[in-house]
Order: C-alpha cells, then structure tokens, then sequence
C-alpha cells in the first residue's frame, strides 16, 4: 500500500468481482428490452471501472466519452462545464453513462439533462461508488458496484489533484496529504 493511503475501502480483487456482476446484470436488463446501449464514459475517472465493466458486457456496444468539470479540490460546485463533448449523436439511443462516483449527484443530474436535450431515449447510470449520505439532489444510479461512506477517496479512476488515478483499489488518502 502507497504511504500516501489511510487504508484500503475496496480491494481490486473485489471491484473485479463485483464489475463482472454488474455487467452480466446489465447485460441481462438491456437483452430483454431489445436495446443496445451506447456506453458514455465521464473522463477521466471512469477509465479504469469502464476497462473493467465491458469485458462483462455481453452486448454489441459501442462507447463514447465526455469531459465535464465540476468539482475542484474535494469541494462539488454548481453547474458543470463541457470540456469535452461526445464524438457521436445520442438521438433516439438508449444511453449507459459511467461514472466513478456520485457524491452530490450534481454531475450526474446536469449530465443527464443535456442528453436527454440532445435527443437521447433513455438515460440509466451505472457507477462504481456511491456516497449516498452526500447528495444534495435528487438522483440515484440504476447500478452501483459499492456504497462508501462520507470520505475522500482515491484510486482505480479516483484522482487527488490529478494524481492516484492508477493505484488498482480505492483507499482513504491521509488527510494531511491535502490539509
Ligand atoms: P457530484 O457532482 O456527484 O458531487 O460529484 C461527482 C464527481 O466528484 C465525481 O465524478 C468525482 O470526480 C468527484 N468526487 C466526489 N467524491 C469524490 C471522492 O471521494 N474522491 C475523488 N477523488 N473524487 C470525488
Ligand atoms: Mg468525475
Ligand atoms: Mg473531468
């Protein structure tokens, strides 16, 4: 373990395991429903969850990304910005947005919003964590790997001032790393 972490939230072995339930479920969900998501991930975070959960995704997906900032230091603001849009058109597709975690729920509500104003059918959410105990809107994920509680973490996508990113778990970072 990297000195820099507390201690270790989710083992790598687990986020393995539980990626591979999620996209069998998700697989199962759209199957009967008759549709293929187009997969959108929120850079950069959700790189390594995305790399983990469509090895299990027994569909033919397509994938996508977006950038959008809203969160700066460990504190969420307001509205979000575009810092990079999708490459395709979501009109008339049913969209699986990924995302690393949601804390507010702001990102994933404006998110939502602005595909669901470009056209998109439908809009479901699958992310790796969930701070419910943080939200400020109403908005949950359809699927969600592991419930953590009101603490900042690090790793497998989760970044601190763009660093932790590649540490393979997800770990409370010291406190006085960013005091
Ligand atoms: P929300 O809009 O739900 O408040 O924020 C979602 C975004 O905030 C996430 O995509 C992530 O970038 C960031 N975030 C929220 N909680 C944490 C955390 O504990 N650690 C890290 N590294 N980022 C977080
Ligand atoms: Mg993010
Ligand atoms: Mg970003």
């Amino acid at each position: 373990m990297r000195d820099v972490i507390d201690r270790i939230l989710v083992s790598e072995e687990e986020i393995v395991k539980r990626s591979s339930e999620l996209g069998k479920q998700i697989s199962d969900d759209y199957r009967k429903t008759n549709e293929t998501p187009l997969v959108v991930a929120l850079l950069k975070g959700s790189v390594p969850f995305l790399a983990e959960l469509i090895k299990h995704i027994d569909l033919d997906i397509q994938f996508d990304f977006m950038d959008v900032s809203s969160y700066q230091g460990t504190e969420s603001i307001g509205d979000i910005r575009i810092d990079k849009d999708l490459d395709c058109s979501v009109k008339g597709l049913s969209i699986l947005l990924v995302e690393d975690i949601v804390d507010t729920g702001r990102t994933l509500k404006e998110v939502t919003k602005l595909l669901m104003n470009k056209g998109a059918k439908d809009v479901k959410v699958v992310s790796l964590l969930d701070k419910p105990d943080r939200r400020v809107v109403e908005i949950e994920a359809d699927y969600v790997g592991f419930e953590i509680p009101n603490e900042f973490v690090v790793g497998f996508g989760l970044d601190y001032d763009q660093k932790y990113r590649n540490l393979p778990y997800i770990g409370v970072l010291k406190p006085e790393v960013y005091k």
